[in-house]
């Protein structure tokens, strides 16, 4: 099967054409941080991926909003100036990451969307055309899993791009 898949093929021009692509076309990598340990190790991944490929990082934090059912003559209330804050501050320690992390080894830029986190790191995706999205998983199972949900799971569920997953233990490929 492989054999027969390697087989040139002739054009309509009588040119001979590959069925494959020769080259991986590599240019924007997202890398969706939450600052836990997980999505650092990610980043850690994503450079050298990045460097190899000549490609450029974007980092994106998703403010969460918090809503509180106050009152019911109210309705649901939320609150804008932390989530401000939160957004002001994500770009900063964003920032701060390039510079540590990954110095000028590759390109990087630091973005802030509000949201939920799966939906925002798959949009952000659709409308950068990301070519490929870096995410670590905890690697929940059982009741963990009911309990906290997975994003990397719902982000590869709904991703317009290839998704490559680092599990949080297992064999590693960064030397
Ligand atoms: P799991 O998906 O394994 O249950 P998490 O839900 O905590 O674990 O998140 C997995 C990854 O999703 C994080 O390492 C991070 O890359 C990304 N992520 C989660 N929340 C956010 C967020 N608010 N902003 C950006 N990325 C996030």
């Amino acid at each position: 099967m492989a054999k027969k898949q390697q087989v040139k093929r002739k054009g309509t021009r009588g040119k001979t054409t590959r069925r494959f692509p020769r080259k991986i076309d590599l240019d924007r990598i997202l890398v969706p941080i939450d600052f836990s340990e997980h999505s650092k190790k990610a980043l850690e991944y994503a450079v050298p991926f990045a460097h190899q490929f000549n490609a450029t990082l974007d980092l994106l934090y998703v403010v969460e909003p918090t809503i509180y059912p106050a009152d019911f003559s109210f309705g649901q209330v939320g609150f804008p100036n932390v989530e401000e804050e939160l957004r002001v501050r994500g770009h900063h320690e964003l920032e701060q990451l390039i510079v540590k992390t990954i110095g000028g080894r590759v390109k990087a830029r630091a973005m802030v969307r509000t949201g939920k986190a799966f939906f925002e790191i798959d949009r952000y995706a659709q409308e950068e055309e990301i070519d490929l999205i870096i995410i670590a998983t905890h690697g929940h199972t059982g009741i963990e899993h009911v309990l906290f949900g997975s994003t990397a799971e719902k982000v590869i569920r709904h991703a317009p791009c290839p998704v490559l997953v680092i599990p949080s233990v297992g064999k590693k490929f960064v030397k």
